[in-house]
């Protein structure tokens, strides 16, 4: 699970976040959407201190960033508790293009968790199993096709033993059919614990994958609905217009 609370974020002059909750559950996963610039990828880039908010506080197990705090060494080694307990999965897979499949995947659980290499490579094999990709263990990301390279960054994700998993546009590069074998791997993940956000403009997949999805526009987040009422009953006119416009 994962708690924010109060997140502000600024730009320069401009506010992009303006005191943001989310919670998500265990297992649970979240779809964000909302217009362009909204907010939403900055949303989840704080949500894992990729982006630093200037205020506000995120919870993950147990382990809390208040994020106006002085950065002193107890909150840097708390920014690192929340790093590693929040995956990242990049609409461009951002996968390292000079290592092998099997070497991008080992490479975070041995450099930032520090699990023996054989160890890692043991748990990396079975997560490649796991997704059907083990046949690429070898090649490079520039051999492999976008719904492979996709399950290599999920692959390289869960070896960090994630509670939660961001995930940036994660069908824009995707056919239905690979969309159809995401939404299979999303669910094994919720059945195993692991709470997911995900940030889209894919209204059918959000429809499907989504427990809950979470509207934003200008930095706020205006609906927190079940999918099936948010599309179907949005509560402000802000949302309404949104939606009218989704193909
Ligand atoms: P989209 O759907 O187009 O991806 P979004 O809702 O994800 O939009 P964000 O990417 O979070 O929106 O951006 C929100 C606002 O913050 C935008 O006005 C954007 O230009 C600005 N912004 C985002 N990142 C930065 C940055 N690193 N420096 C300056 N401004 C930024």
């Amino acid at each position: 699970a994962i708690e924010a609370r109060g997140l502000h974020k600024h730009f320069g002059e401009r506010q992009v976040l303006k005191s943001v909750d989310l919670t998500v559950r265990t297992g649970e996963v979240v779809a964000v959407m909302g217009p362009s610039g909204a907010g939403k990828t900055t949303l989840i880039r704080c949500l894992n201190m990729l982006e630093r908010p200037e205020a506000g506080t995120i919870r993950v197990q147990g382990h809390t960033v208040n994020c106006s705090s002085p950065p002193d060494r107890r909150q840097r080694r708390a920014i690192r508790d929340i790093r590693i307990r929040t995956a990242m999965v990049f609409q461009e897979f951002h996968l390292f293009p000079h290592l092998t499949v099997l070497e991008n995947v080992i490479e975070g659980p041995i450099s930032v968790r520090g699990l023996p290499r054989s160890y890692a490579i043991e748990v990396g094999e079975r997560l490649l199993a796991r997704l059907g990709i083990d046949d690429t263990r070898d090649r490079h990301p520039a051999r492999l096709s976008g719904g492979q390279r996709q399950r290599v960054a999920i692959a390289r994700a869960m070896a960090m033993d994630p509670e939660v998993i961001l995930f940036d546009e994660p069908t824009s590069a995707l056919d239905p059919e690979l969309g159809d074998a995401l939404l299979g791997t999303m669910r094994g993940l919720a059945a195993r614990g692991i709470a997911m956000v995900l940030v889209t403009h894919d209204v059918a997949f959000a429809g499907r994958i989504a427990d809950r999805v979470v509207f934003m526009d200008s930095g706020y987040i205006l609906e927190d609905h079940p999918p099936r009422v948010f599309f179907s009953n949005p509560s402000t006119p802000r949302a309404k217009s949104f939606l009218r416009l989704m193909p």
